[in-house]
């Protein structure tokens, strides 16, 4: 049974998707290495005039339960396919990261639909990466068959949020995913914790041992992205990077960054002597 509340919001939502009145912001991804940027993570905004700014985390998962979730997909994926050839356009070259529920995932014919779309935008395939965070529903080794449908186009497959789903290593091993990003929850926590470190270090490891990129998620201070780095982690994404962008005000960032970015690479200063 739906409750009260969710009827509300359902309704809003299909209100919102069919009026157009739902947008894409853009995450910038950056390599560790030499700070450019790689990627950038389409999320999806709901402003509604009642209800104010609703997050994903409460339409998302309500969508995916009253069968709205594929029209949201076919209608980010879209949108997120034209803001690439726009920047293409523009000289500014990068991958589209987008995020997939697993449910879309259930018609085999779905990585012929992608594909098409890409086709019918002009973006390469190996341009864009879906992310896929592990739902309740059913393993991602049940999807085995449509990830590698993916793979063979050249679309790559990131696993998202890894560390607090039901992901076992064995499936990680079976399955052909390029990315792993590693959760918010460890990055924040492994300042802290020299456990939650040892964790972030070991999944990087393991990324690296099976031919993935390893991404660090919510990465918010300098410390954690000093230790990201001498771990050896490829891609930070986080709001000391930059929070989510409206798509017009990328190159504005990217010029911004290629500032900013040397200096937060020098090594941390060592604290000031207290005075004799
Ligand atoms: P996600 O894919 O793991 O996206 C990262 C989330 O962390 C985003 O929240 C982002 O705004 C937030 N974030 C990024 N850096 C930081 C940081 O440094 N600190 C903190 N505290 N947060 C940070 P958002 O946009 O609310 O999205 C939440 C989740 O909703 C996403 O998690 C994704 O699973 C889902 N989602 C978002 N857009 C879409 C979409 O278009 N389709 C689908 N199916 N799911 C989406
Ligand atoms: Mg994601
Ligand atoms: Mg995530």
């Amino acid at each position: 049974m739906i409750a009260q509340a969710d009827i509300g919001l359902l309704d809003g939502f299909e209100r919102a998707l069919i009026n157009n009145r739902l947008h894409l912001v853009y995450q910038p991804k950056v390599s560790l290495a030499d700070g450019t940027l790689k990627r950038v993570e389409a999320l999806v905004r709901w402003d509604d005039p009642a209800l104010g700014s609703v997050p994903p985390s409460r339409f998302v998962p309500l969508a995916e339960r009253h069968g709205m979730i594929d029209p949201l997909t076919h209608w980010g994926l879209r949108t997120a396919l034209r803001q690439w050839r726009d920047w293409h356009a523009q000289g500014i070259d990068l991958c589209l990261a987008f995020n997939i529920s697993a449910l879309s995932l259930d018609q085999l014919d779905f990585p012929d639909l992608v594909e098409r779309m890409c086709r019918a935008l002009d973006v390469p395939t190996d341009r864009l990466v879906l992310e896929l965070t592990e739902g309740s529903t059913q393993p991602l080794i049940k999807l085995m068959d449509t990830l590698t449908r993916f793979r063979i186009k050249g679309i790559g497959l990131a696993i998202d949020d890894f560390g607090t789903g039901y992901s076992t290593l064995m499936q990680l091993r079976q399955l052909p995913f390029t990315e792993l990003k590693i959760d918010r929850f460890f990055v924040t926590d492994m300042i802290a914790s020299a456990d939650s470190r040892m964790i972030v270090r070991m999944m990087i490891d393991l990324a690296h041992g099976l031919g993935m990129t390893a991404t660090a998620e919510g990465v918010e201070t300098e410390e954690q992205l000093h230790l990201l780095r001498d771990f050896g982690c490829d891609v930070a994404q986080g709001y000391l990077i930059s929070r989510p962008l409206a798509p017009d005000t990328l190159a504005e960032w990217l010029r911004d960054w290629n500032q900013r970015w040397p200096p937060l690479i020098e090594p941390l200063r060592p604290p000031v002597p207290a005075p004799a």
